[in-house]
């Protein structure tokens, strides 16, 4: 009997003990962890260096209130900036809080030059932004909204790659366009380079703001700090959190100067967010990242992964409709429902997790082994030839 809510499907699987890419089960079995918390255990699990980190950090001191200065919190705020598009960053504690965050920092903005009607914010539907009231409805997905109403107003829609009905939804309430820059849940869908510069050019042309939800593939996911940097586009607001911390919950908002000028005291807040633990660890795991040959290693390994993953797509043609994704935030589309495929890897000893459009999404540590790698290639083809 669990007395926990019924509002997750869980596997039944516990584990006890993890290491790397690994995950060690209660009942003694031993997993290659392709979810990693979906995206979050940047590092894998129980890295020395976080360890040594969250240990330095917990016996100084663990939360002050963000009426003090904060040095940890500074030092990874400069840090942010100094490597990325942004002026500034407001540090939060999870994925949605800070897309929220950025809905608010967007409207705050044309408040704050005196046009508080520019306040709607325009999403790709089906999208996914998290879970608050207002986020749900910013994805505009009707399983996610079902029972919730009444409807949070703000938000309007456009579909994936289309366009035309992309620049036919933007008026003069438009304030942002929010999207991911890599769809996650939505089935591991990427924005080709070319539609965000597009994108760009569509705010600059109409005056409005362009906020980039890399809360799953950014923080070197996609082989770069941030998926967007491939095509070189600058957003104006970004929110992060899943691999910044490591496993420890860390989300933040980056911001460039204009979008800033909105956020004077006292319009937004967070008890927890920023706080000395949190700021110590998102530290320890940027002093990883951002090491010299980290993400070029990012982008090689993952290269390989693609390649070999094509190869079982030539394989299986039938089967496997794409390989989908950028670096190490992969999706295996198959043509049919992917849960007895999820259910068959999880029996051979490999974890990944679903996502929409019968995606089997594929996220290991960014400093996964290339032998790691191979097993887990060599488990896919095990399944794929008991599925063909
Ligand atoms: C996971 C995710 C969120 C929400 O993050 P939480 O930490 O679960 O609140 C928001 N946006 C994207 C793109 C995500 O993948």
């Amino acid at each position: 009997m669990s007395f926990l809510a019924k509002n997750y499907n869980r596997r039944k699987i516990a584990f006890k003990r993890g290491k790397g890419s690994y995950l060690y089960s209660t009942d003694g079995k031993k997993y290659l962890d392709f979810v990693q918390g979906i995206a979050v255990n940047s590092l894998g699990h129980a890295n020395p260096n976080l360890i040594r980190a969250i240990n330095k950090q917990s016996k100084n001191v663990w939360h002050v209130s963000n009426a003090f200065i904060i040095p940890e919190g500074e030092k990874l705020a400069k840090r942010l900036t100094q490597k990325t598009f942004a002026d500034y960053v407001m540090f939060q504690n999870s994925g949605v809080e800070a897309t929220e965050a950025s809905i608010k920092i967007a409207r705050r903005y044309f408040y704050s030059i005196g046009k508080p009607k520019k306040n709607r914010i325009l999403c790709i539907k089906n999208s996914f932004h998290g879970r608050t009231l207002a986020t749900i409805f910013a994805s505009g997905s009707k399983k996610m909204t079902e029972g919730f109403g009444p409807k949070v107003d703000g938000f309007d829609h456009f579909q994936f790659g289309d366009h035309k009905s992309l620049k036919k939804a933007i008026t003069n309430k438009t304030a942002a366009i929010m999207v991911e820059t890599v769809l996650g849940e939505g089935g591991v869908k990427t924005i080709p380079d070319w539609c965000l510069r597009e994108l760009r050019k569509i705010c600059n042309k109409k005056k409005i703001l362009l906020i980039l939800d890399e809360v799953q593939c950014g923080v070197g996911r996609s082989g770069k700090f941030f998926a967007f940097e491939y095509s070189k586009v600058k957003p104006d607001i970004v929110p992060i959190a899943k691999g910044i911390g490591g496993g420890f919950p860390l989300g933040a908002v980056l911001m460039n100067k204009k979008v800033a000028f909105g956020m004077t005291p006292g319009t937004h807040g967070s008890t927890f967010g920023g706080n000395p633990l949190a700021m110590s660890i998102g530290n320890a795991v940027l002093d990883q990242i951002f090491k010299k040959n980290f993400l070029k290693n990012v982008q090689k390994i993952s290269k390989y992964f693609h390649s070999e993953l094509n190869k079982i797509k030539m394989d299986y043609p039938k089967l496997i409709k794409e390989v989908r994704g950028m670096g190490l935030l992969i999706g295996l589309q198959l043509f049919k429902d992917q849960t007895n495929f999820i259910k068959r890897l999880e029996y051979n000893k490999l974890l990944t997790i679903r996502a929409a459009e019968n995606v089997i999404r594929i996220l290991p540590p960014l400093n996964v082994k290339k032998s790691e790698i191979d097993i887990a290639i060599k488990i896919i083809r095990k399944v794929c030839k008991e599925f063909n």
